[in-house]
C-alpha cells in the first residue's frame, strides 16, 4: 500500500501513550461490513458507512472505499460529469491515479497519497477519470472517498478546492514505533494536519505492524469510527475482531486503540486503516444522489438549480 510511506518509523515524532489512569479508552460500538458495489461509469466501491446509524457518523454522510482493483488496459474507469450541494468531498488516493476537473477551474491529478479536498457548497458539477495513459495501461487502483456534511449555515458557501500533496501529510509513529501515522486533516497529539476543513475533524491513515498496537488520543467531543482498508487486527480494549472492508464505530471516551494482529496475509503485511473523527452537527440530514441537504424540498430546489445551469457548467476545452 504504497501512499506516503517512510523507510524507518522511528526516525518520526512520536505520539505519547496516553497515561490509562486518567483517560478512557472508547468502546466499540459496532462492527460493519461494507457491501460491494459500483460507482460512475462502473468501478468497484465497497459502502463503508452502509447499516451505520447516520447519528453515529455525523458530521459524516458517505465513504467509499474505490478499489483495491488491479485494471487491465483499457478497462480502467471513472466518472462522467456530475453536480453536488451542500457537503465536502474528501478524495484520497493511496494507489494509482484520478484526474479532476471542475465547474469551478479547480483540476489536477491526485496520485499515491495525495488528497483533494472540494467543498461542493452552494453546487459545483466535477468528473474525475483515471488520464488516458493510465486507462491504456492499467494497473492498481485504490483510494477513499468520504462525503463531509456543511451545517445549515454553510451549505451555501462559495464552492472551493483544494490538493493536499502527499508530501504536505504530518508523519507520526508511536510510542513503540509500531505503527506509521499519516496525518491529513485536522488535530491529533497537538500536530496540525494540512487539510482545511469547513466542520471540525481529524483523518488519518495508519500503517500498524503486525502485533503492534495503534493509541491515539481523540478529541471527546469527535465522533471515532475506523475503517480497514487491509489486513486484520481488533478494536478496543474488548478485542473486536476487525479485518478489510469493516468499520468499528467507537463510543466516547478520549482515546481509540486498534491492535493489529501478529500473522497477516502475505498480500498485506500489516493493518492499515483509516481513522476519522469530527464535531457532529445535529441538523437534519436528506441526502439524495449527489446532494446533502436539510430538507425535502432543498433537494428539490437543488435538482431545479441544476437543470437550470445554476449548479455550474461543464468548461469547453
Ligand atoms: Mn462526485
Amino acid at each position: 500500500m504504497p501512499a506516503i510511506t517512510v523507510e524507518d518509523t522511528l526516525t518520526l515524532p512520536r505520539i505519547a501513550e496516553p497515561d490509562p489512569a486518567s483517560t478512557a479508552t472508547r468502546p466499540v460500538l459496532s462492527v460493519t461490513s461494507a457491501p460491494s458495489g459500483f460507482e460512475g461509469e462502473g468501478f468497484p466501491v465497497r459502502r463503508a458507512f452502509a447499516g451505520v446509524d447516520r447519528t453515529l457518523l455525523d458530521p459524516f454522510v458517505h465513504m467509499d472505499q474505490m478499489g483495491e482493483v488491479e485494471y487491465a488496459p483499457g478497462e480502467a474507469k471513472g466518472t462522467g460529469w456530475h453536480p453536488h450541494r451542500g457537503f465536502e468531498t474528501v478524495t484520497y488516493m493511496i494507489d494509482g491515479t484520478f484526474r479532476h476537473r471542475d465547474s469551478i477551474g479547480g483540476g489536477g491529478l491526485i496520485t499515491n497519497g495525495d488528497t483533494q479536498w472540494m467543498t461542493a457548497g452552494s453546487g459545483i458539477l466535477h468528473i474525475e477519470r483515471p488520464p488516458e495513459e493510465l486507462v491504456a495501461s492499467g494497473g492498481l487502483f485504490h483510494g477513499i472517498q468520504l462525503w463531509v456534511n456543511l451545517p445549515k449555515a454553510e451549505k451555501m458557501t462559495a464552492p472551493r478546492y483544494q490538493d493536499i500533496g502527499a508530501g504536505k501529510v504530518a508523519l507520526l509513529s508511536t510510542a513503540d514505533g509500531g505503527a506509521l501515522v499519516r496525518l491529513i486533516a485536522g488535530d491529533l497529539a497537538g500536530v496540525a494536519g494540512p487539510g482545511a476543513t469547513h466542520s471540525p475533524m481529524t483523518m488519518v491513515h495508519a500503517t500498524v505492524s503486525r502485533g503492534a498496537k495503534l493509541v491515539l488520543p481523540w478529541r471527546q467531543d469527535f465522533n471515532a469510527l475506523v475503517y480497514v482498508l487491509a489486513g486484520r487486527g481488533s478494536a478496543g480494549e474488548s478485542g473486536q475482531p476487525i479485518h478489510s472492508g469493516q468499520l468499528a464505530v467507537f463510543g466516547e471516551g478520549d482515546t481509540i486503540r486498534v491492535d493489529a494482529d501478529l500473522t497477516q496475509e502475505s498480500r498485506s503485511p500489516d493493518l492499515d486503516v483509516l481513522v476519522l473523527g469530527g464535531r457532529p452537527i445535529r441538523e437534519p440530514v436528506f441526502a439524495y444522489g449527489p446532494f446533502v441537504m436539510n430538507t425535502k424540498d432543498e433537494i428539490a430546489q437543488a435538482f431545479e438549480d441544476f437543470h437550470a445551469g445554476r449548479l455550474g457548467t461543464i468548461p469547453t476545452g
